[in-house]
């Protein structure tokens, strides 16, 4: 594998330092690296060397094959009774006027405007408020399984869980035990942001701790069921940060084996207040998917939201550690464009989200939330579009 190649030839290199070696032999064994190891590699790891060893991890999990899922959002409200210093998306309540807020009907008639599309997956998140509570999400969740069973359901993360169990006296446990039983099948990352306290208490001080994150998904993973993992970075956290926050994780899927994906969410700085604060460039938003790739060796994917990152962006991620680039997405989420991403209106088709990764030298595989291979678009022909017409306009003389 060229892969492979690429990173016994950078063994050979005389100029690399005796630590970066250390690691990139490790790498080349399977062997995990550590905590000093993992901050070693963001202090001196350049582009290049990380790349070619994420690189590898990732062709030896995955080979070139690059998934997406066709989805829609559903975000309940854009009013949240939190107020984290990075988020763009929310309205304080005293902002009443600016936001929205969905009723059931409303959010099943989201969910019925796909009946004739083929997708596989409803992404449900949004701002934490008091009407939407234990039996509105059970109620929401049952509905939604009996009008569409094939619908896979993956809805809210710790940070409303941790709320409504609250108010409805719920422990952990019976709580997702709940949800489980009304339809909820997987619970999408989000909430993480930066685990340790010396910086979570300045960004998002008043929503669950890093801990109540990590039991909440804990208990989910003992009823069998699967979740995905955040991390927002490129903002006031240090590099250690970063990596207690992957450590945590890391330390977790080492227990219950229930995290299926790693997503770094890149920190943007619009109409939030954290604005001050400059964006990470893109060198840096590489390095970062590449290190996660080579710390977190137990979680089998990672990925880059296109949405959030541009699609350039992710097509160059797939270098650098990263094997799915989200889904098709119809236009349905706010999260992102509020926060100052290129894509205001982010929607792909899949045949776009299947030229994109081919561009990138990479083998498209369509997959439902559990990874299970819908489409194998290696080989795929799509049916020829239909060809512009042209008439014959008159001469004018
Ligand atoms: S990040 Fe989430 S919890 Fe925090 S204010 Fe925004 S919507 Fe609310």
């Amino acid at each position: 594998m060229q892969s492979e190649q690429n990173l016994q030839l950078l063994l050979q290199s005389q100029h690399l330092s005796a630590e970066l070696k250390h690691i990139a032999k490790k790498v080349l064994v399977g062997e995990r690296i550590t905590f000093d190891e993992g901050v070693i590699l963001f202090e001196t790891g350049e582009l290049g060397y990380l790349g070619i060893l994420a690189n590898y991890i990732r062709e030896q999990k995955h080979g070139a094959k690059t998934y997406f899922n066709r989805n829609f959002h559903i975000e309940p409200t854009n009013l949240c009774v939190y107020d984290c210093k990075f988020c763009s998306y929310s309205r304080l309540i005293k902002e009443r006027s600016e936001g929205w807020e969905y009723t059931m009907d409303d959010m099943l008639n989201i969910v019925k405007k796909y009946d004739t599309e083929s997708v596989t997956e409803v992404h449900i998140v949004g701002g934490v408020l008091p009407q939407y509570d234990v039996p509105f999400y059970m109620e929401l969740f049952n509905r939604i399984k009996a009008h569409r069973p094939d619908l896979h359901v993956k809805a809210l993360t710790p940070v409303e869980y941790h709320y409504i169990f609250k108010k409805a006296k719920l422990d952990y446990a019976t709580g997702m035990r709940m949800m489980k039983e009304a339809g909820l099948e997987s619970m999408p990352g989000g909430g993480a942001e930066i685990f340790h306290p010396e910086i979570r208490d300045q960004i998002a001080k008043d929503k669950c701790t890093a801990d109540q994150w990590l039991q909440i998904h804990e208990e989910w993973h003992k009823l069998g069921m699967r979740s995905n993992a955040t991390m927002l970075y490129g903002h006031i956290e240090a590099y250690k940060h970063r990596i207690d926050h992957m450590e945590r994780l890391r330390q977790l899927q080492d227990k219950t084996g229930g995290f299926q994906t790693f997503i770094p969410l890149k920190f943007r700085n619009k109409d939030n207040q954290m604005s001050h604060i400059a964006e990470s460039s893109v060198i840096e938003d590489l390095r970062n998917y590449a290190i996660s790739r080579i710390y977190l060796d137990n979680f089998d994917h990672v990925k880059a939201y296109w949405a959030m990152i541009s699609r350039t962006t992710a097509q160059l991620s797939l270098n650098f550690g990263v094997d799915d680039i989200d889904g098709t997405l119809d236009d349905t989420t706010k999260i992102y464009s509020m926060a100052g991403a290129e894509e205001q209106h982010p929607g792909m088709s899949t045949r776009e989200l299947v030229e994109l990764i081919k561009q990138a030298g990479r083998h498209p595989i369509e997959r439902d939330t559990l990874y299970n291979v819908v489409t194998d678009y290696n080989e795929y022909e799509f049916p020829e579009q239909a060809k512009p017409q042209f008439y014959k306009l008159p001469v004018v003389n």
